[in-house]
């Protein structure tokens, strides 16, 4: 049984702050040791969106762990789809727009997986259905880790803490696409009126007009009724950003594409926890739960009221312990269902899937 570190919002006021809660934590959950190069793994928000873990507090982890006498470099990877941290220079812009630089952190900020997304280390998973996952080289290749995840719902996972941090957060866009490619969708024929609306929302060139010639030459569109969307899924990534760019609702997701993404996030999730041989601290900062990720350039209302601040060196107990300490608030509140009626999706799938790998366990012990 692990344990799991907890502070609640209840007890935040002038003397004890968020901040202070955090120095609290730190020792606890800290695999730090003189001279360690320590990535600090975050995620700085889409452009536009404005629920993401607060700069404050990371760099607050900063200066704990130099004071801990670590070598810290703040960080994240660039992602499969249409935004703005498709690459290492949009990822940057974006993270100094909410507020991330080496300013602001007092600490570099690297992307992990390189300038396209494609530096990377390969390691050995052995799980059911993944062999091997390709994870991120600035967190592959580093001492040790402090992973900083905000919690919140997620319409592929159900959930997003440490799990998700470590199987999609950590990986490269390979590594990623492993995770994804079982989203590959269809096209309704029957729906689609071959708008060509969707061609611009993914970046692969995945979607295209069937018998198309006209895609290449980029003059889609100009045949409403005549022709019909098709997934190319040689290059499909299998994402999905694309189901809610038609308006036709013509994308169809394969069946049960949460269940089977949720086994390969799960399982990915020890890719970079074997990659640095365990020496991770897990921090989930359980405030601004929005049903949406933080990947949406959006904040939608939150779903619940606050939570508070969980630690553990288990990120399968800490987010197990977190979806828990949610469910609680929402069922006090009369809120019923839980984080599972966000979006109709079990997201304890994702954790038994990375305890049957080894990333952690389910079952712990609050410590507050
Ligand atoms: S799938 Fe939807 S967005 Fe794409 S061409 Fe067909 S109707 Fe238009």
């Amino acid at each position: 049984m692990s344990k799991v570190f907890f502070k609640s919002v209840d007890n935040i006021g002038p003397q004890q702050t968020q901040i202070d809660q955090i120095k609290e934590l730190f020792p606890k959950i800290s695999p730090v040791k003189k001279g360690d190069i320590v990535a600090v793994k975050i995620h700085p928000g889409e452009y536009g969106n404005t629920t993401h873990i607060r700069p404050v507090i990371v760099r607050t982890v900063v200066d704990l762990i130099k004071e801990a006498g670590g070598i810290p470099f703040v960080t994240d990877t660039t992602v499969l789809y249409k935004g703005m941290r498709l690459n290492a220079v949009d990822l940057l812009w974006t993270a100094e727009v909410n507020g991330f630089t080496q300013a602001s952190m007092n600490a570099p900020i690297i992307v992990a997986d390189g300038l396209l997304g494609d530096d990377s280390v390969k390691v050995e998973i052995r799980g059911e259905v993944l062999d091997s996952i390709t994870v991120a080289s600035a967190i592959a290749k580093a001492d040790c880790m402090i992973m900083i995840s905000h919690c919140k719902g997620h319409p592929g996972s159900g959930f997003g803490g440490a799990i998700k941090n470590l199987g999609m957060g950590c990986l490269d866009k390979a590594g990623k696409t492993r995770v994804h490619e079982v989203g590959r969708p269809t096209i309704d024929t029957e729906k689609c009126i071959g708008c060509g609306v969707c061609f611009d929302q993914c970046v692969w060139g995945a979607l295209k007009m069937d018998g198309d010639k006209v895609y290449g030459d980029k003059v889609y569109g100009d045949k409403v009724g005549s022709d019909k969307a098709y997934v190319d899924h040689d290059l499909c990534k299998g994402e999905l950003s694309c189901l809610e760019s038609c308006p036709q609702e013509a994308i169809i997701p394969p069946e049960d594409v949460a269940e089977k993404m949720q086994v390969r996030l799960g399982e990915a999730a020890v890719g970079p926890i074997k990659a640095l041989s365990g020496r991770i601290g897990y921090i989930n900062w359980i405030f601004d739960l929005t049903p949406g990720c933080d990947c949406f350039n959006f904040s939608a209302p939150v779903f619940s009221r606050d939570v508070g601040i969980v630690a553990s060196c288990d990120p399968v107990a800490l987010d197990m312990a977190s979806i828990d300490l949610i469910n609680r608030k929402m069922h006090e509140d009369g809120n019923c269902g839980g984080v599972h009626d966000v979006w109709g999706i079990d997201p304890v799938i994702h954790l038994e899937y990375a305890e049957k790998v080894g990333a952690g366990n389910r079952k712990y012990e609050l410590v507050e």
